[in-house]
C-alpha cells in the first residue's frame, strides 16, 4: 500500500486523531432493495461473510473496509518537524450483527434475544479493552438511511481505537472536575435529582433510567443511565444486562411510536477508557441522537455544529418531551417489557 492513506493524523488545531483510510473510498454503497435485482446482504446468512459461522442469532464479524487494522502500514512521513504528527491505523473495526432476520430494530428482537446482543457487547468490550494498544472501545449503532447508514441488515459496529476520542476526554474531564469539587459522581447526582423532579425521566426499570436531558443537544435525544454506580458495561450484574436489554428496546419502540414509523437514530455507548487507569469518577452510559425536528424535518449538523461545535436544540423541550412520554405510553401497548413509563 502506498504510504500516507492508511494512518493516524493528529490535527494540530484542535489536539485530536484523525483516520486518514484512503482504501474506504471503495466501500460500497447500499445494495439494491428492488425486487427484481436480487439482493446481496453479506449479514444474512448464507452469504459468503456469514457462511462459514453456520447456524448463529448473533455474530460478530471483522469490518470488510476497516478504517483501523491490526497491522496496519507503516506511517508517514509527517513532513513538518514538531507539529505534524503520525501514527499506524492499528486497531479493530468490527461489526455485531444482532440477528439473522435482514429487517427490524432492537425492539423487534424478543428480551432474550438482546440479552444475547447485550452479553455480546460486553463480550466484545472486555476482549478488545484487553488489548495492550487498545485505548479505548467505540460501540456504537447507526440506523437509518438519512445518517448514511450503507447497510439496511440491523448491526452495531465496534472500534478498537489506539486514542482516546475527544468526547470521552471531554466528559472524563468535567466528570473528574465534579468529583474533585462535589466529592460525589456527576452522574449519580443526577439521577438523584432527576428522580426527584421526575418530569424528565420517560422510561424506568429496576437498574435504569430513561432521561430526555436537560443538556440535550438533538430534538429527542434520549440517555441511559445504570442507576448503580458503575464505569463501564463490564460490570452489569445479570439483572441489570436484562434490564439494558429491556431498556433499549424500550428506546427503539419510542422512536418507532414518534411518527408510527422507521426512525433513524445514532446510539453510543459510553464507557471508561481501556488504557487501565483509574477513571472511578466515570459513569457508564448510553447516548440516543435522533435527527428529526418534526415529522419530516431533518436537524443537520451544518456549520455552526460542526465548524463551531455549538448545538441548537431547534424545538421547546417540554413539548418534545410529552412526545416522548406518549410515545412510551404507546410502545408499552406493543411490546412486553419490564419497566414503565414515568409521568
Ligand atoms: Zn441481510
Ligand atoms: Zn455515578
Ligand atoms: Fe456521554
Amino acid at each position: 500500500m502506498v504510504r500516507g492513506i492508511h494512518e493516524i493524523r493528529w490535527n494540530p488545531l484542535i489536539g485530536g486523531w484523525i483516520i486518514v483510510a484512503g482504501h474506504r473510498e471503495k466501500r460500497p454503497w447500499r445494495p439494491s432493495e428492488k425486487a427484481e435485482e436480487k439482493p446481496v446482504c453479506p449479514f444474512c446468512p448464507g452469504s459468503p461473510e456469514t457462511a462459514p459461522y453456520g447456524k448463529w442469532d448473533v455474530l460478530v464479524l471483522p469490518n470488510k473496509y476497516p478504517a483501523l487494522i491490526p497491522n496496519p502500514p507503516e506511517p508517514g512521513p509527517a513532513d513538518i518537524e514538531n507539529i505534524y504528527e503520525v501514527m499506524a491505523a492499528k486497531g479493530y473495526c468490527k461489526v455485531l450483527i444482532e440477528t439473522p432476520k435482514h429487517t427490524g430494530d432492537l425492539h423487534d428482537l424478543s428480551l432474550d434475544h438482546m440479552i444475547k446482543v447485550v452479553k455480546e457487547y460486553i463480550k466484545e468490550y472486555v476482549e478488545l479493552s484487553n488489548i495492550d494498544f487498545i485505548s479505548y472501545v467505540a460501540i456504537f449503532r447507526n440506523k437509518g438511511k438519512e445518517i448514511g447508514v450503507s447497510l439496511i441488515h440491523p448491526h452495531s459496529q465496534i472500534y478498537a481505537l489506539p486514542f482516546i476520542p475527544p468526547r470521552i476526554q471531554i466528559e472524563l474531564g468535567n466528570f473528574k472536575k465534579f468529583y474533585d469539587r462535589e466529592k460525589t459522581c456527576l452522574l449519580c447526582r443526577i439521577i438523584r435529582e432527576e428522580k426527584e423532579i421526575g418530569k424528565r425521566i420517560i422510561y424506568e426499570n429496576k437498574s435504569f433510567i430513561l432521561l430526555h436531558p436537560y443538556y440535550a443537544m438533538w430534538p429527542y435525544e434520549l440517555h441511559i443511565y445504570p442507576k448503580r454506580h458503575i464505569t463501564g458495561i463490564d460490570m452489569l450484574d445479570n439483572d441489570e444486562i436484562r434490564d439494558l436489554a429491556d431498556i433499549l428496546r424500550m428506546t427503539t419502540a419510542i422512536y418507532a411510536h414518534l411518527y408510527d414509523r422507521d426512525m433513524p437514530y445514532m446510539m453510543v455507548m459510553h464507557n471508561r477508557p481501556s488504557d487501565n487507569k483509574d477513571y472511578n469518577y466515570y459513569h457508564f452510559h448510553i447516548e440516543f441522537y435522533q435527527p428529526y425536528r418534526g415529522k419530516d424535518k431533518l436537524k443537520y449538523r451544518a456549520g455552526i455544529e460542526t465548524g463551531f461545535w455549538v448545538f441548537t436544540y431547534d424545538g421547546d423541550p417540554i413539548k418534545k418531551r410529552e412526545e416522548l412520554r406518549a410515545a412510551c405510553c404507546k410502545a408499552l401497548q406493543d411490546i412486553d417489557h419490564l419497566g414503565e413509563c414515568i409521568g
